[in-house]
C-alpha cells in the first residue's frame, strides 16, 4: 500500500482541517496522485469524498465527479465550497451553466459535478476536450453494475468518455459491492484488478444476533426492556410499522412510526424527535435512516428479513456510531424467505440470477452456526478471524440439532 507525499498531509490540514487520514484514505489518495486508476470500497461515513477532493485540490486542472443524484451533488458542493474548494455543478437545475463552463475551460475549478446522463453526451465530451481534466471520480460506482443493488444504465455509457481521455486517472467509489459487483465495476470502468482498495467493514462494538421469530411483539418488547437507549425497529411494511408502533408504545416507552406514507410534516417531526431523544424507539421501514446522523443509537432490530446482506449491514450499521456497545437483532421467519422467493418470479429476467444470489447469501447468514461477523466480513471481501466473541453464535453456540432444525426450516420455506 502506498503512502501519500507530505504535501497531501499539508493539504489535509489546510483545506479540510483534519489532523490525519482515516483508514485507507491515505492509500487511495497516494494512488490517485500517482495517476493510477483505483476502485475504493469504504463503508458509508468512512470519508470517500475526501479521496477525490484532496487530489482535486492538489492536482492542476479539474476533477470531474460523476454522481447519480442532484441532491447528493448539492450536498457535496456545499461542503466543498465551505472548505474553500472551487466547485460547481452542471445540472439542468443550474441557471449559470455558461459561467460554469467558462470557469471550467479557464482552469478555475477544482471540482465539477455532473450526472451520468450529461457526462455521456458528445457535447460534454467536447467540453472536456477544451478544459484541463485532472481526474475522473465516479461516485456510487455500484450503479454501473447489473450485479449491484441500484443499477443505472446511464453509468454504462461512461466508458467511452473515460476512454477518450486515456491519460486521466479514474477513481471509482462505493460503499456496497460484493465480490461479483466489484469485479464487474473494475471491468466496466476499465480499472486494473490491482487497483482495488477495500476499507475495514468491521463494526466491533455491534453485537449481532439473529433469531427465529415466534412471538414478534413479545420478542420486541424484551429487546426494548433490555435496551433503554434509542433504537430503531425495521418492519417490512407500512401497516406493520403502524401496528408495532402502537402496540409497543402502549407499554410506556416512547415509540413513533416512520414510513414514506406518512405526511411529510409528521415524518420530519418524528425524525427530529428521535434524533434529539435519549430513549426513543423508531419503528420504521427502510425509508428511515439514510442521511440521519445519530451516533448514539443503541439497538437496531429487524422484525423481518432485510433485502440482502448489504441492506442488513447498512441498516444495522446505524447502531453504535459513537463506538459504544450496541446490539443488532434480526427476528426472521421461514415465511419471509418464502415471500422473497415468490417475489423473485416478478423480477426482470436479467436481474433474477443476481437477486437470487443475494437472497441465498442472506439465508446463509441467517442459518449459519458460525460467527455472524466472520460471514458478514467475508461477504465484503475481508479475511476475519473464525470467531469474534461478540455475536450470538460466538457467545451461545447452538447445538448441532438446533442448527439442523433451523436449516430444515429454511430449506422447506
Ligand atoms: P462517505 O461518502 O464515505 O459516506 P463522506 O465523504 O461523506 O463519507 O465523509 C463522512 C464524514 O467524515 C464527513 O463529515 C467528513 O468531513 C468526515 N471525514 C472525512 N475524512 C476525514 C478525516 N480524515 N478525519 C476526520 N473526518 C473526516
Ligand atoms: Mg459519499
Amino acid at each position: 500500500l502506498d503512502t501519500a507525499p507530505p504535501e497531501a498531509l499539508t493539504a489535509l490540514h489546510d483545506t479540510f482541517g483534519f489532523p490525519a487520514f482515516r483508514g485507507v484514505q491515505e492509500h487511495v489518495v497516494a494512488r490517485v496522485l500517482e495517476g493510477r486508476s483505483t476502485l475504493t470500497i469504504m463503508p458509508t461515513g468512512a470519508g470517500k469524498s475526501l479521496t477525490y477532493q484532496l487530489p482535486a485540490v492538489m492536482l492542476r486542472g479539474t476533477c470531474v465527479v460523476v454522481s447519480p443524484l442532484i441532491a447528493l451533488m448539492h450536498d457535496q458542493l456545499r461542503s466543498a465550497t465551505a472548505n474553500g474548494i472551487r466547485a460547481a455543478t452542471l445540472t439542468s437545475a443550474d441557471t449559470d451553466r455558461m459561467a460554469t463552463m467558462d470557469a471550467f475551460r479557464a482552469g478555475e475549478l477544482d471540482l465539477l459535478y455532473v450526472a451520468p446522463e450529461r457526462a455521456s453526451q458528445q457535447h460534454f465530451r467536447d467540453l472536456l476536450s477544451s478544459a484541463p481534466v485532472s481526474l475522473f471520480a465516479i461516485d456510487e460506482a455500484h450503479c454501473v453494475s447489473e450485479w449491484g443493488h441500484d443499477f443505472r444504465p446511464d453509468y454504462r455509457l461512461l466508458r467511452p468518455l473515460l476512454d477518450a481521455f486515456p491519460d486521466v486517472p479514474r477513481l471509482a467509489l462505493t460503499a456496497t459491492a460484493d465480490q461479483h459487483t466489484r469485479a464487474d465495476i473494475l471491468a466496466q470502468l476499465g480499472i486494473a484488478d490491482d487497483g482495488l482498495i477495500v476499507a475495514g467493514f468491521d463494526r466491533p462494538n455491534i453485537r449481532y444476533a439473529i433469531r427465529p421469530r415466534d412471538s414478534l411483539q413479545r420478542q420486541l418488547k424484551a429487546i426494548l426492556d433490555e435496551n433503554p437507549g434509542p433504537g430503531i425497529i425495521y418492519a417490512p411494511t407500512r401497516a406493520k410499522v403502524e401496528q408495532l408502533a402502537e402496540a409497543l408504545g402502549a407499554s410506556g416507552r416512547r415509540v413513533l412510526p416512520y414510513h414514506a406514507g406518512l405526511d411529510p410534516a409528521i415524518r420530519a417531526r418524528n425524525q427530529a424527535a428521535f434524533v434529539a431523544s435519549e430513549d426513543m424507539v423508531m419503528v420504521a421501514t427502510v425509508a428511515f435512516g439514510m442521511g440521519i446522523d445519530k451516533p448514539d443509537v443503541r439497538f437496531v432490530a429487524h422484525a423481518g428479513i432485510p433485502k440482502s446482506i448489504e441492506g442488513y449491514y447498512q441498516e444495522t450499521g446505524r447502531a453504535g456510531r459513537d463506538g459504544d456497545p450496541a446490539v443488532a437483532v434480526m427476528l426472521w421467519g421461514a415465511e419471509d424467505f418464502a415471500r422473497a422467493r415468490q417475489r423473485l418470479a416478478e423480477v426482470e429476467d436479467h436481474r433474477r440470477a443476481s437477486e437470487r444470489q443475494r437472497l441465498d447469501a442472506l439465508a446463509g447468514l441467517v442459518e449459519t452456526a458460525q460467527c455472524r461477523r466472520a460471514i458478514l466480513l467475508r461477504h465484503f471481501g475481508e479475511h476475519p478471524p473464525e470467531t469474534c466473541g461478540n455475536c450470538d453464535n460466538c457467545l451461545e453456540p447452538v447445538g448441532v440439532t438446533d442448527a439442523t432444525q433451523l436449516a430444515r426450516k429454511l430449506l422447506s420455506a
